[in-house]
C-alpha cells in the first residue's frame, strides 16, 4: 500500500507510539491514574499532563503551559474557538452598554467543516456571518478582511492553510487587520503545523487549533492554544478540567502522544518542508504533462504560498470517486477534496471557491504527501495513475 493521504490523517510516529507506552499497560503499574486525582496515581498522571502541555507550548511557540488546551481535536477545538470567543464578547460588549443586533463573525470561504458548520449554528442563534471570498489561488486579502471589518464584529477566524489545495495565508497582517479593530483573531492551523513555520506568538494570534493526528499523533486528540486574557466563555462544562475552559477528565495518553508527535514534527519541519517541496514540484509538473489533468491552483515551483505536501489536480472526463477506487485497487490512497466531504459527489465548496467548474471540479484529486512517501513511491503512483486514465 503507498499512503498519499496525509492531509486526511498521518500513521502514527513511532516515537508517539512509544510515549505512550507506559498508559496501555493493564493494571495498577500503568500510567493510569486521572490527572485530577489528589492521591499519588492522579499526581503522577498530572505530572505527565504538564510536562505534555509545556512540550506541546514550545511546539506551537505558546507564552505560557496554561494557553494550551487539550481538546479531542480540531473539531471541538475550532467549535470552542469560535462559540467560546464570540459569546464572550457578545456578553462583555453587552455589560459595557454597547448594544450590538447581530454580532459579526469573519471567516473565509476555504475553512474547514469544523468552521463553516460552528457558524451556521452560531448563525441560528443570532450571529451575523461574513464569509470573505478568496482569489482564483485560494487567498484571502487582509485589504477584503479591512472592509469587512465592523463595529459589531467579535471575532475573525482564517485559516493558517488550507486543508484542499494547500493555499497559505498571511496570517500576521490579517491578524493585525482585525486587532487594529480591537477584534480578535483565531486560525485553524490544523493543515500547516509540521509542514512550515507555525509559531503562535510570531503570528501574533489570540486562537489557533491543532489536531494530532495530522502531525504523527493519536486520533481524538488537539490542540486550542488561547491566548491569555483572551476573552473565552467555555461551552465544554461540567467539572472545571483544563482551568475551567475545557471539562473533562483529561486523555492522558492523547496529551503524551500529541506532545511526542508534535515535538517531533516541529524540530523537522525545514528539512521536511524542503524534501516534500521538491516532491510536490515533481508530482505538479508530471501530472501537468497529461492533457486530461488540469492543476487546481497554479503552483511555481519552490513556491512557498503553498504547503509542500498537497497536490490537488482535477481530471476531465472523470469523477474523483472512480479514481480513488481505481487507484485503491492498485493500492494507492489518495482522496477527493477532503476526507470529510468524500463520500458526496458535491464539489468541495473550496473548488467552487476558487471558480473551479462544477463538472471538474467533480473529477478532483487531493494527493497529500508526508514522512514515508519517496520519489520512488510517486513515480509508481504517476506510472499506474497514466494507466488508469489510458
Ligand atoms: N481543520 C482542518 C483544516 C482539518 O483538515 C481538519 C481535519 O480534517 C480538522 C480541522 C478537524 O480535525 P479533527 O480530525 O482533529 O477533528
Amino acid at each position: 500500500m503507498i499512503y498519499l493521504d496525509y492531509a486526511a490523517t498521518a500513521p502514527l510516529t513511532a516515537t508517539a507510539c512509544e510515549a505512550m507506552g507506559d498508559c496501555f499497560k493493564p493494571g495498577t503499574d500503568a500510567l493510569f491514574g486521572n490527572a485530577n486525582s489528589v492521591h499519588s496515581a492522579g499526581r503522577t498522571a498530572f505530572k505527565a499532563l504538564e510536562r505534555a502541555r509545556e512540550s506541546v507550548m514550545r511546539s506551537i511557540g505558546a507564552g505560557r503551559p496554561d494557553e494550551v488546551i487539550f481538546t479531542s481535536g480540531a473539531t471541538e477545538a475550532d467549535n470552542a474557538a469560535l462559540r467560546g470567543i464570540a459569546l464572550a464578547r457578545r456578553d462583555a460588549l453587552s455589560l459595557e452598554g454597547k448594544h450590538i443586533d447581530h454580532p459579526a463573525i469573519i471567516v473565509s470561504a476555504i475553512e474547514h467543516d469544523a468552521v463553516l458548520e460552528t457558524c451556521a449554528a452560531l448563525k441560528r442563534e443570532g450571529f451575523a456571518i461574513t464569509v470573505l471570498p478568496v482569489d482564483a489561488g485560494g487567498f484571502v486579502s487582509p485589504e477584503s478582511l479591512e472592509k469587512a471589518i465592523s463595529d459589531e464584529t467579535v471575532l475573525v477566524s482564517i485559516m493558517f492553510a488550507n486543508n484542499e489545495i494547500g493555499s497559505i495565508q498571511s496570517i500576521e497582517a490579517l491578524a493585525q487587520t482585525a486587532h487594529a479593530h480591537g477584534v480578535p483573531f483565531h486560525t485553524d492551523a490544523v493543515q500547516a503545523f509540521g509542514k512550515i513555520p507555525c509559531s503562535v506568538s510570531s503570528l501574533g494570534v489570540d486562537a489557533a487549533s491543532f489536531s494530532a493526528h495530522k502531525a504523527g499523533g493519536p486520533k481524538g486528540v488537539g490542540v486550542l492554544y488561547l491566548k491569555s486574557g483572551t476573552p473565552f466563555k467555555p461551552t465544554m462544562t461540567g467539572g472545571g478540567q483544563e482551568r475551567g475552559f475545557r471539562s473533562g477528565t483529561q486523555n492522558i495518553a492523547g496529551a503524551i502522544g500529541c506532545a511526542a508527535a508534535f515535538e517531533e514534527a516541529a524540530a523537522r519541519c525545514d528539512e521536511e518542508n524542503r524534501r516534500l517541496m521538491h516532491l510536490r514540484d515533481g508530482l505538479y509538473r508530471e501530472l501537468g504533462n497529461m492533457p486530461e489533468v488540469k492543476a487546481s491552483v497554479d503552483v511555481s515551483p519552490g513556491s512557498q504560498s503553498y504547503l509542500p505536501n498537497i497536490v490537488n489536480v482535477c481530471v476531465r472526463g472523470f469523477e474523483s470517486q472512480t479514481l480513488i477506487l481505481q487507484l485503491d485497487l492498485r493500492g494507492f490512497c489518495v482522496s477527493g477534496g477532503s476526507a470529510c466531504s468524500s463520500g458526496s459527489l458535491a464539489p468541495s465548496h473550496v473548488l467552487t471557491a476558487i471558480s473551479i467548474p462544477r463538472n471538474l471540479a467533480q473529477g478532483s484529486l487531493r494527493i497529500s504527501m508526508g514522512s514515508d512517501t519517496t520519489p520512488e513511491k510517486l513515480e509508481r503512483f504517476v506510472s499506474t495513475f497514466k494507466e488508469i486514465i489510458r
